[in-house]
């Protein structure tokens, strides 16, 4: 579907929903689900748009997937957003517009260079690239003028409205774009090959002269042309499909280069041609490394090589390196006019990936600093809390608990108090995989923040959550006499007055929560740190909401939902980044197997004897995508099945999405109280529910999960000191799944998992089930570049230290990237 038409769906929905008033039910089948694809199909659109819009459609669709547990406010807040950005985004995808002015980074004044440039053409504005944004400078050519690589493709001879066009799908508006649409593989025709020589089957190029055709027609409509070519060492049999107009434009006697494939019939060798040049001529498409570039229909290799050949050396020599000019002399990459050069006309497969590898650093660098930068904008002025190093406190804290702390979680602390000490405010994120200990490390964050006389809050996404981490602190924090509070949507009001009271004149120093912390209500005295528990849950205005209770208060967010290293900066890019990777010893692995549906007998006979000991379990089915009722159909039979004819004599409970919030704690209350034996659940269950004695989970169409939740889910259990069991329950797999499957069973590491899903599906599938906002690399490959990525990383951060407001001369054309590509980071 055209974007246009997409786009106007989706205002219709859009305004549908304020009108029916935040209800989920502006469009059959649910707003939310409609909205998420719409945004989902536009956001391919956008990929090559300049701005953040990928990254903004991406946050919406994750905000709309927990639209119907939002409550109203925040549902409306998310409509209005989308509603107000709308005619930003039409007028960002179309081609025809300017783009609207990045507005969101106070922008330094524009110098125009020269003399009162004249923008006559507004749509050269269309392409952000364009110098008409940009500031000048003595070292900065005038590139204005058509010969800059801002110049559209249209201009370009042999690109007429329609090819355009179907560049266009390819993300190629402008030189620019062309020059960074890099090939996905490379065919080595570089080496020629004598006639005499050929003894294999496979890709050669041989020089020679052609000797004679021959026209042959096996059936309608297929013309072979079979020939000869003769380079002096021997003749070789060519065959050319469907080219019939080669023998014309080669006719015998002409001098050629010719690539293809070798075959061998009859034991005589036969090149199938794939390309044939001119010996005088030849080099584009023979005779050297040829790139392969990803192409749609409609346009072919050599007409893209051949575009190549048109602008490489007119426009290449004038783009200019956003890298300052410091780091580009001591990171080990080409230049980029070299690397652009070597990647579209490459002198050896090395020098092609060295190319590629310098636009990837590039990339990684700009969006690193793009963050670094985002970041300083908005909270660079403001003055931190300065938290006491309290060590004696500390001290006390760990030497009360009853295990040494793993080198891992001693590490992470010290990050956190790092940040703590540091007069900016703290803005981290702590990953950790479930059980890594991440409570332990947070409450230690918690006795610095009260040992130096401030307030420590923590907000959990729900009820039960919250009601956890209150009884755990407060048992942890009981022998430091600090009192924790906890306060809930539920509670009395003269309990709830009581907190606070106690929260605003400060005599309360910890306080455990869900969103009822985020009301107007709560006033702190002194707020000096913020926990969010499972930020996934949580959306960024909310996130917000609390720490502006305290603009200048640390926070630190907690996941349990494991991003591989390399994926981290562009999934949290505005946090900085703490892993506990390395497990408290002694956790027993959960025994994980993977079985048909035929087995269920015996899960059932597993059931049966881990409740007689006292066990309880969990049964999960599978979502049906896109479908809440066939969701709620599956549950309900195996809920039937289970509690009428397996387990009539057992305690068996049903949870899912459908129930009212009152009804899903009561069941989720009356499980963790072991008053329910068996929980046939959807994945409502996912995100941090700790029963210590439930021991299987047993996950009924696996397939349809992915590596990541079926960690998380299998993360329920192996929470107590009994042997725990995941039984994954699938039939028909697919390669993929049946990996998946293994990868399971072989290990129980959330980070091992994460890495093996990202090469799985590659980043887009892996990010995109989590629904993060990420900026698309072209050139980066998340996987394979990992090294790169942190000694791109590494020089983002060494060059923000030293020119923090980007205003070195060698930072210019970096700022004007930044500023141009990343206006709207600030969105996190
Ligand atoms: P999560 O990261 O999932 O929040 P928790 O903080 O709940 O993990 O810790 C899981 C369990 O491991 C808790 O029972 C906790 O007491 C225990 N634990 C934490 N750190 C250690 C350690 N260093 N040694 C032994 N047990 C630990
Ligand atoms: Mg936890």
């Amino acid at each position: 579907m055209k974007w246009q038409s997409l786009w106007q769906n989706l205002r219709r929905a859009v305004d549908a929903e304020c009108h029916c008033g935040y209800t989920d039910g502006g469009v059959v089948g649910g707003f939310a689900a409609f909205a998420r694809s719409a945004l989902i199909a536009l956001r391919r659109e956008a990929v090559d748009v300049p701005g953040p819009w990928g990254a903004r459609l991406a946050l919406w669709e994750g905000q709309l997937q927990y639209y119907r547990q939002q409550p109203i406010p925040e549902r409306r807040h998310l409509v209005e957003q989308i509603s107000q950005n709308l005619s930003a985004l039409e007028l960002a995808l179309s081609p025809q517009l300017p783009v609207t002015p990045p507005s969101a980074i106070p922008s330094r004044p524009v110098e125009l260079s020269g003399k009162a440039p004249t923008r006559t053409a507004p749509r050269r504005a269309a392409s952000s690239h364009n110098a008409a944004v940009s500031p000048s400078g003595p070292d900065r050519p005038l590139s204005r003028s058509s010969a800059g690589p801002g110049t559209e493709i249209q201009f370009l001879r042999g690109v007429g409205p329609q090819r355009a066009a179907l560049l266009k799908k390819l993300g190629i508006a402008t030189v620019r774009d062309l020059l960074f649409h890099l090939p996905h593989r490379y065919i080595d025709r570089s080496r020629l090959m004598s006639i005499a020589q050929i003894r294999y089957p496979g890709d050669v190029t041989v020089a020679g002269v052609i000797r004679a055709y021959q026209q042959w027609n096996p059936r309608r409509g297929l013309a072979v042309i079979k020939g000869q070519i003769d380079d002096g060492s021997g003749l070789l049999p060519i065959v050319l499909f469907n080219r019939k107009h080669l023998p014309a434009k080669y006719p015998p006697g002409t001098a050629v280069v010719v690539s293809g494939k070798v075959e061998f019939r009859y034991g005589k060798a036969e090149l199938l041609v794939e390309e044939m040049e001119n010996q005088a001529e030849a080099g584009l498409h023979t005779n050297r490394i040829i790139p392969v570039y990803p192409a749609t229909e409609g346009l072919n290799q050599r007409f893209l090589r051949g575009l190549y050949g048109q602008v490489l050396d007119k426009y290449a020599p004038s783009l200019i390196d956003p890298l300052p000019t410091p780091v580009a002399a001591k990171v080990k990459l080409p230049s980029l006019v070299e690397a652009v050069r070597q990647i579209h006309f490459p002198e050896s497969l090395e020098a092609a990936e060295a190319g590629r590898r310098k636009v990837a650093f590039n990339e990684i660098f700009l969006l690193s600093t793009a963050w670094r930068y985002v970041r300083r904008q908005k909270q660079g002025r403001i003055e931190g809390v300065r938290h006491q190093p309290a060590r004696e406190e500390l001290q006390r804290f760990w030497s009360l608990l009853p295990y040494t702390l793993t080198g891992a979680q001693q590490r992470v602390i010290s990050e956190i108090e790092a940040d703590m000490e540091a007069d900016r405010p703290m803005h981290r994120l702590l990953q950790g995989d479930v059980g890594a200990g991440k409570t332990v490390v947070a409450a230690s964050a918690v006795v610095k923040a009260v040992a130096s006389g401030y307030q420590a809050a923590l907000m959990a996404p729900t009820e039960v959550l919250a009601e956890q981490h209150a009884i755990n602190w407060q048992s942890l924090l009981a022998n430091m006499a600090m009192p924790v509070a906890h306060l809930t949507g539920s509670m009395g009001r003269r309990r709830r007055e009581e907190v606070l009271r106690g929260l605003a004149d400060g005599s309360i120093p910890v306080v455990v929560g869900t969103h009822a912390l985020l009301q107007k209500e709560v006033t702190f005295r002194r707020l000096g740190l913020v926990i969010i528990d499972e930020q996934h849950r949580f959306g960024v205005r909310q996130r917000a909401v609390l720490k502006g209770k305290s603009e200048a208060a640390d926070l630190l967010v907690m996941t349990a939902t494991p991003i591989p290293r390399t994926l981290a900066m562009t999934v949290y890019g505005d946090l900085d980044v703490s892993i506990l990777d390395e497990r408290p010893p002694g956790r027993r692995q959960v025994k994980t197997h993977h079985v048909g549906s035929d087995a269920w007998p015996r899960i059932y006979r597993l059931m049966r004897r881990e409740v007689a000991a006292g066990h309880q379990a969990y049964v999960v089915c599978p979502a049906i995508e896109d479908s809440e009722e066939s969701d709620l159909a599956a549950v309900e039979e195996r809920y039937a099945t289970l509690s009428r004819n397996v387990f009539p004599d057992l305690a068996v409970g049903i949870l899912h999405g459908r129930l009212k919030k009152e009804e899903k704690a009561a069941v989720m209350e009356r499980f963790y109280r072991g008053q329910l034996h068996i929980l046939v659940a959807t994945t409502v269950i996912e995100v941090g529910v700790d029963v210590p004695a439930a021991t299987i989970m047993v996950i009924e169409g696996a397939e349809r999960f992915g590596l990541a939740q079926l960690h998380q889910l299998r993360g329920r259990v192996g929470r107590g000191d009994a042997q725990s069991y995941c039984i994954l329950v699938a039939d028909k797999l697919s390669e993929e799944g049946r990996q998946r499957m293994r990868a399971m069973e072989a290990s129980d590491d959330g980070f091992r998992l994460a890495e093996e899903d990202l090469k799985l599906r590659g980043p887009g599938e892996f990010l995109g089930t989590r629904q993060s906002g990420i900026p698309v690399f072209k050139a980066a490959d998340l996987v394979r570049d990992a090294d790169l990525m942190e000694m791109a990383k590494e020089w983002a951060r060494h060059w923000s230290e030293q020119d923090p407001e980007l205003e070195a001369p060698e930072s210019r054309e970096l700022a004007r990237r930044v500023r141009e590509t990343f206006h709207g980071l600030d969105l996190f």
